[in-house]
């Protein structure tokens, strides 16, 4: 017999599905991804989303996307829209197997008729907040409500009007009748409908009642013919309540797998609070770049690729994990290198007057598009006298160890020539407003004729010919790793960090970009990567900063080796 310690490569999921698939459990690999339409799905449900379509391609088999619509309150036609937009996007297809837990409410009410005749379900007249009262706790055993032994025709009659929407909401609910004293509260006769005048995104007002969570999932993936219900950890104690019904109504038994959440470092994961972070204006919406979700992530200029390679990479555990944020960063770096086209574009422009290149004279330069893949081609940049540089890359009185741009020093415009600085033309308070230089006309390509050793080589754009941008920098939406770690009279919210975007608003681009469209990303030289957003209008491009340059990853792991 084959061993888990004889595969090391396959993760205790893989190992699982093989065994299966070895012992002739099931014929094939049928998974799905079941989210819940009340909110836009984020980085966590990608890595749910990456495993399920995975392990479907790598057994063969197909992934069903199920929308778990069962509490009408909080669920919504947008979010299922956005959901398939996003899963998409993600390069993943469900192809026709689109199912809704809805679709099968006539079904679940059969079954739960069928329970209530095997005399293993009963309505009950307490309140939700009684029954919790009667649940007991970890230590304690529950008592069973008064209304426990209803005979069967009394149930079936009673549940009956329920449907009919005889009583009011809260008024009564079904429950199954398992056992009051199990050491698992699941089991403690837990509820399966409730009454909820509702209107439904899909049912219209069909119903009056609505099947729980627990109730419809297990027998959803039944009917669907799920082989492999794959869900996270918290789950685990439920399963004994799947396994119960699916037993009592004698239905195609999934294999269900529970592997740990992921969470990611510096950010919130909870629809609730992601719900509270734009409902209470701390960021413009779903999509804010600074949010954890697939299409703040798709709008900020992450490639799909990196998000896979990145839920790919951090594997399933059983462990809770709260992987760093800069992990992520690493693979859309990694991604947008190989990818992005380089420009130049500079975030806050310095002018720089060259005083020997003649004032009606332009030249165009040959610039590599992406070093990383020569079928990318090259692009003339054109050159002029007047030309802007990062007012960074200058300064009056430079430390020992900066090589940029000083007085009397000479640099390399990159593609352009070599220049040197000869005046500093500063304002009444003493700020620098403007550079005088002149150039090395043999020195063009930025090469010097002669060979002399030139240090730094800085980006630049043309006065003339650059385009304005607006430039908008996130960092960390909050301060700590993990936000939800405050006092007991804290809240979470005053962990946002008050500089998680800086808006700028007269950055200047190399005139190659001009009508980008939304989406399309670049590596700015020696800045970061940036993506066009949506709201550019007209001729002003609006760019966010995807992710800068420096892979604090990768110097976190050299550290590590180092150490
Ligand atoms: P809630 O149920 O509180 O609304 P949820 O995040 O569980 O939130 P669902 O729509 O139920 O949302 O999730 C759909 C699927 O995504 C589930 O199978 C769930 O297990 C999985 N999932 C959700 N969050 C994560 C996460 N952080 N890591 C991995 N999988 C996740
Ligand atoms: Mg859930």
């Amino acid at each position: 017999m084959t061993t888990a310690e004889s595969r090391p490569s396959l993760d205790f999921v893989r190992t699982a599905i093989e065994d299966d698939l070895k012992q002739g459990r099931f014929p094939g690999v049928v998974t799905r991804f079941p989210p819940e339409p009340n909110g836009y799905l984020h980085i966590g449900h990608a890595k749910s989303i990456c495993l399920n379509f995975a392990l479907a391609a790598q057994y063969g088999g197909k992934c069903h996307l199920r929308f778990d619509d069962t509490n009408p309150i909080k669920e919504e036609q947008r979010y299922i829209d956005a959901i398939k937009e996003d899963i998409r996007w993600l390069g993943f297809d469900w192809g026709g197997n689109e199912f809704y837990a809805s679709d099968y409410f006539e079904q679940l009410y059969e079954w739960a008729v069928k329970l209530i005749e095997a005399g293993l379900a009963y309505v009950d007249d307490l309140s939700l907040e009684e029954i919790r009262q009667y649940r007991g706790t970890l230590t304690e055993p529950g008592r069973p409500s008064p209304h426990r032994e209803r005979p069967v025709e009394e149930n079936l009659d009673l549940f009956r009007q329920m449907r009919d929407g005889a009583f009011e909401n809260g008024s009564k609910v079904l429950r199954a009748k398992i056992d009051m004293a199990s050491p698992n509260i699941n089991l403690r006769d837990p509820v399966m409908y409730r009454i909820l005048k509702a209107k439904h995104h899909r049912t219209g007002e069909a119903w009056s009642i609505y099947p729980m969570y627990d109730w419809a999932h297990g027998q959803s993936d039944s009917i669907e013919g799920i082989t492999h219900s794959i869900c996270t950890l918290e789950f685990e104690d439920h399963r004994p309540l799947y396994d119960w019904f699916i037993q009592a109504l004698g239905i195609h038994h999934p294999r269900q797998i529970e592997f740990a959440r992921l969470n990611l470092s510096h950010t919130v994961m909870s629809k609730r609070k992601l719900l509270e972070l734009v409902n209470e204006n701390h960021v413009e919406g779903w999509d804010d770049p600074r949010m954890p979700t697939i299409s703040a992530m798709r709008r900020r200029g992450y490639p799909p690729e990196a998000i896979r390679a990145f839920a790919e990479g951090v594997g399933v555990t059983k462990r809770k994990q709260t992987v760093s944020i800069a992990l992520l960063e690493h693979h859309v770096r990694e991604h947008l290198n190989k990818s992005a086209p380089r420009i130049m574009g500079v975030i806050k422009p310095l002018k720089v007057v060259i005083e020997n290149y003649p004032e009606d004279q332009s030249d165009e330069l040959e610039a590599v598009n992406n070093p990383e893949d020569e079928s990318a081609g090259t692009r003339k940049v054109p050159f002029g006298r007047e030309i802007y540089i990062e007012q960074d890359d200058f300064m009056e009185d430079p430390p020992r160890k900066f090589f940029r741009l000083a007085p009397g020093r000479e640099v390399r415009l990159r593609y352009a020539y070599l220049v040197t600085c000869t005046e500093v033309i500063k304002d009444a308070d003493g700020n620098v407003t403007e550079l005088r230089c002149t150039y090395d006309p043999e020195s063009r390509g930025g090469n010097a004729p002669d060979g002399r050793k030139v240090k730094a080589t800085l980006h630049w754009v043309s006065a003339r010919h650059g385009l304005r941008a607006e430039v908008r920098e996130y960092n960390a939406l909050f301060t700590q790793e993990d936000p939800t770690d405050v006092p007991e009279d804290g809240d979470w919210r005053e962990t946002i960090n008050p500089d998680s975007l800086n808006v700028v608003l007269d950055a200047i681009i190399e005139p190659s970009v001009r009508g980008a469209a939304p989406g399309t990303r670049y590596q700015f030289e020696r800045i970061g990567y940036f993506c066009v957003d949506p709201d550019t209008t007209g001729d002003t491009l609006i760019f966010n900063r995807t992710v800068t340059l420096r892979d604090a990853w990768a110097n976190i792991k050299k550290r590590e080796g180092n150490a």
